[in-house]
């Protein structure tokens, strides 16, 4: 279970879901994503430490991402070729 705050129109409010999404102001009725998120991720991301639920090679998606940018173009083969063996 997972607790989001979200901020918006001057307005915070917190809401409690299986999975952490977006909702909806109720001022305005744009799709907000939370400011902040508790609950039980399974994972913690050795990038920058908070919790996930998708795990890279032990980064979070946004991390994995600048992660990814980082590697050469060799170290991005070698992952691609083991993605293509393990079929994933
Ligand atoms: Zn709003
Ligand atoms: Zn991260």
């Amino acid at each position: 279970m997972f607790t989001m705050t979200y901020e918006h129109c001057g307005q915070i409010w917190h809401e409690a879901w299986t999975s952490a999404c977006n909702d909806r102001c109720p001022v305005c009725n744009k799709e907000i994503e939370p400011s902040d998120v508790e609950g039980d991720f399974e994972f913690t991301c050795r990038g920058c430490g908070e919790g996930t639920d998708t795990l890279q090679e032990g980064y979070c998606k946004d991390c994995w991402n600048s992660h990814w940018q980082s590697l050469s173009d060799t170290e991005k083969d070698a992952r691609i070729k083991d993605a293509c063996r393990y079929g994933y």
